[in-house]
């Protein structure tokens, strides 16, 4: 199923902005400080999994597709299960983001109308690209750290293996290709101050927030 926008028809004045990168490039650190100046944020990750267990079209379709040991007998996912199915069965994959992808698409929608009071609101997401939902915001921020780095943070983070964190990079769209969509850069390298970089940024959004 293909993402549509159906809503916004006429133009908000809200705009809508996407945070991105690559796994353990700090996405999440850079969107609490955006929510530490008022911005509202989207936690798309977060909320497709708790979309893949609360919305009943969504369980159902996923049923469907991998089967009744996807779900234990208390309705939460198995995660486990989900992803030795998919990891290695691209077909299965796609045919997973194409149930959930739209749901939290359409979820979205319904958060940024709820938060058209704002001037600027931030989606992040880790696949927001790959997803195809980039097309329908306004800005995209992308985040980014030397590969190293980020395996550190990230191996430190989940307490996972080195190969855990770099099959997990394997799956997404490299940081050289996400930088082309980028309209704002954000370096977290540890060598810029991150609280600089996202003032001057937030400043920007609420300067063009007329455009
Ligand atoms: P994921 O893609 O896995 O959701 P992410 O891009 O949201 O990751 P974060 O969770 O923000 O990344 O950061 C990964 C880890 O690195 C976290 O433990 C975070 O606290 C740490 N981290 C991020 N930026 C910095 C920094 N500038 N200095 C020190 N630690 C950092």
């Amino acid at each position: 199923m293909k993402i549509t926008k159906t809503k916004r028809t006429i133009e908000s004045v809200t705009k809508q902005v996407g945070v991105t990168g690559g796994i353990g490039s700090g996405k999440t650190t850079v969107c609490k400080i955006f929510e530490s100046l008022g911005v509202p944020v989207y936690y798309a990750d977060d909320r497709a999994k708790a979309i893949m267990v609360e919305n009943k079209e969504v369980v159902e379709k996923i049923t469907q597709l991998l089967g009744p040991k996807t779900y234990d007998p208390l309705l939460q996912l198995n995660r486990a299960f989900i992803a030795r199915v998919v990891f290695n069965d691209p077909e299965k994959l796609q045919a997973l983001n194409s149930i959930v992808h739209p749901a939290v698409f359409e979820d979205s929608e319904n958060w940024f109308d709820s938060n058209s009071n704002h001037i600027y609101c931030l989606k992040e997401a880790a696949l927001l690209i790959e997803s195809g939902s980039h097309k329908f915001l306004d800005k995209i921020i992308v985040v980014t750290a030397p590969i190293e780095l980020r395996i550190g943070r990230v191996c430190q983070r989940d307490q996972v293996a080195r190969d855990a964190v770099l099959a997990r990079m394997d799956k997404q769209m490299p940081e050289s290709e996400k930088l082309k969509y980028a309209d704002f850069v954000i370096k977290n390298d540890g060598t810029q101050s991150l609280i600089n970089q996202v003032w001057e940024i937030h400043q920007k959004l609420i300067d063009c927030s007329s455009d």
